[in-house]
């Protein structure tokens, strides 16, 4: 599915694209994809407004719309945004279609779990999910004592807690595993067990691989593409992620295949060990922060979990 650095590289794209272009009509074929509002309120209200500016907070497509309003896009596991100069045929799966002065953007989602929204932009706490967003992971706000503290005292895997969306925001299935390999720790390690050097190359690693992510144009394992309908690239980068049986660039030993919160997950158990290898080794007052202390937080399954259900599983 689409993470951060898949929905970054689509709002770059349509940042450019679609600014000052404005709808003309809108076409709805799958009418459960609109979460909000109905759909002859979205043809009534959208029609003669301009795009003014596009964000991302998390996977969510934010696109600012003249007089107020907001056009938020979730694409959950396989949706695309696509803005198209020209015409021609609509490809399959494709749900919502909003035609422009110039070109046309549509909505194309396989597996139909994707969701858009049209809320007042002053209200985008309507939209479920936007509001409870944690840490933006590439933002300068995003500093090695908010990850500490996002994974002090917990119980649950550390993997789970970087998938948990109201920890960190923009995080999935695929950058988590190769965040946790490139800082050499296991995913199932509890969250309150790391250490502080250990926490540190893995604030370093998510920036880098969501950074590098976006600088290949995001990760083309199955249905994602950018807002221009080209692939990604970042999926020739990968270490871990999808390589199953195939040697560690690190090590050469094999990637393995596990199961954690429900998720695939790959990982190296020579450069990942599942022990504690620091244990003995802290200082003082890392054994003291690295006491665990029962958070109730701790009992939320994360919220890619909750979802899991009613979306299936990547
Ligand atoms: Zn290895």
């Amino acid at each position: 599915m689409p993470e951060l650095p898949e929905v970054e590289t689509i709002v770059r794209h349509l940042r450019v694209a679609l600014k000052g272009l404005r709808i003309v009509s809108v076409d709805v074929y799958l009418p459960k994809v609109l979460a909000s509002p109905d759909i002859v309120s979205l043809q009534t209200t959208l029609p003669g407004k301009a795009f003014l500016e596009l964000e991302r907070r998390g996977k969510y497509i934010i696109a600012h719309l003249a007089g107020g309003a907001a056009l938020v896009v979730h694409l959950r596991m396989s949706g695309q945004l696509v803005y198209e100069p020209e015409g021609g045929p609509l490809p399959k799966h494709t749900h919502i279609v909003w035609r422009l002065n110039r070109g046309r953007l549509r909505f194309t989602d396989p597996r139909q779990f994707g969701r858009v929204w049209l809320v007042p932009a002053d209200r985008l706490q309507l939209v479920p999910g936007l509001r409870d967003l944690g840490a933006e992971p590439l933002d300068s706000t995003f500093r090695l004592e908010t990850l500490a503290k996002a994974l002090s005292g917990r119980k649950r895997s550390v993997k789970a807690v970087l998938l948990d969306q109201t920890l960190i925001a923009g995080l999935g299935n695929i950058y988590t595993d190769e965040a946790l390999h490139r800082a050499q720790i296991h995913p199932v390690r509890p969250a309150g067990s790391l250490t502080a050097r250990e926490t540190r190359a893995l604030y370093q690693a998510i920036r880098e691989v969501l950074q590098e992510g976006i600088a290949y144009g995001g990760t083309s394992v199955r249905d994602y593409v950018d807002g221009t309908g080209q692939e990604g690239s970042y999926q020739n980068l990968l270490r871990v992620y999808g390589r199953n049986h195939q040697a560690c660039p690190r090590c050469g030993q094999p990637i393995a295949r596990i199961k954690v919160g429900g998720r695939g997950t790959y990982f190296c158990p020579h450069c990942q060990p599942e022990r504690t290898p620091e244990v003995g080794r802290r200082t003082p007052e890392e054994n003291k922060s690295a006491k665990p202390a029962p958070s109730p937080r701790d009992d939320r399954e994360p919220i890619e979990n909750r979802y899991r259900t009613s979306r299936g599983e990547t």
